[in-house]
């Protein structure tokens, strides 16, 4: 069955608000929310706990391909990545290291290759809100239901410190807008909303408002 059921793509920097958005949305309308940089943090943890450099392309490329990976539904909504048997608590996804290291595993295009394979087939299981950095460019070019939610550096770099991270969202950014396979770019037919002014509620209010425009309906 080839079936793809709707897909809401919310892409964007880092720290730019749409994990948020992309929850809030999903809760609303009783669809799958998934979170698909925690993809790349779980394959992330798992090169690190294999002691791999992330120098090392071609040994990750060869992990990314083999290592068994599954998706499960927790609490009904929410997409958790299993991997080598583990399935790493939020604790380890948002560590130090994973935020230092993530960027440069999710370079690697047999990480791709595996982690976007298994985001396509969740959506021929029920309809999804994904939020990453591609969703809306190559894992679901063709849904008309797209947005890019922005903020300036200088916000999300005060986010991510109010949330306790020290990483740099500027070299994260520029490593993801910058690499060969799948660099993050505002998607061909996104509306994109700038959240560095105003708040989540409004944020979620103008991202609803635009996609009923396109179809959907929030009850
Ligand atoms: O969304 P989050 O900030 O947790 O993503 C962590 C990292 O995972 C990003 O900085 C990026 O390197 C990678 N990522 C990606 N493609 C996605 C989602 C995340 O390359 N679709």
């Amino acid at each position: 069955m080839s079936e793809t059921h709707p897909v809401i793509a919310i892409d964007g920097p880092a720290a730019s608000g749409k994990s948020s958005v992309a929850r809030k949305i999903a809760a609303r309308l009783g669809w799958t929310y998934v979170n698909t940089g925690n993809m790349y943090r779980a394959m992330t943890h798992c090169v690190l706990s294999r002691g791999l450099s992330l120098s090392d392309s071609p040994a990750i490329g060869i992990l990314a391909a083999e290592v068994p990976l599954s998706l499960e539904v927790q609490d009904g909504n929410k997409v958790v990545t299993v991997i080598d048997h583990d399935c790493p608590s939020d604790e380890v996804l948002n560590s130090e290291e994973v935020n230092r290291s993530v960027s440069y595993v999710a370079q690697v295009p047999e990480v791709r290759e595996r982690l976007v394979a298994e985001q396509r087939a969740l959506a021929k299981r029920g309809p999804v809100v994904m939020e990453g950095r591609d969703i809306g460019s190559v894992v679901f070019p063709a849904t008309p239901l797209k947005l890019y939610i922005d903020a300036s550096e200088e916000v999300r770099a005060r986010r991510r410190a109010v949330q306790g991270h020290a990483d740099s969202v500027g070299l994260r950014d520029k490593i993801d807008s910058t690499r060969k396979t799948a660099p993050l770019v505002i998607p061909d037919g996104a509306v994109v909303i700038d959240s560095s002014e105003i708040g989540l509620n409004e944020v979620v209010d103008a991202a609803c408002e635009a996609l009923t425009q396109r179809g959907v309906s929030f009850t």
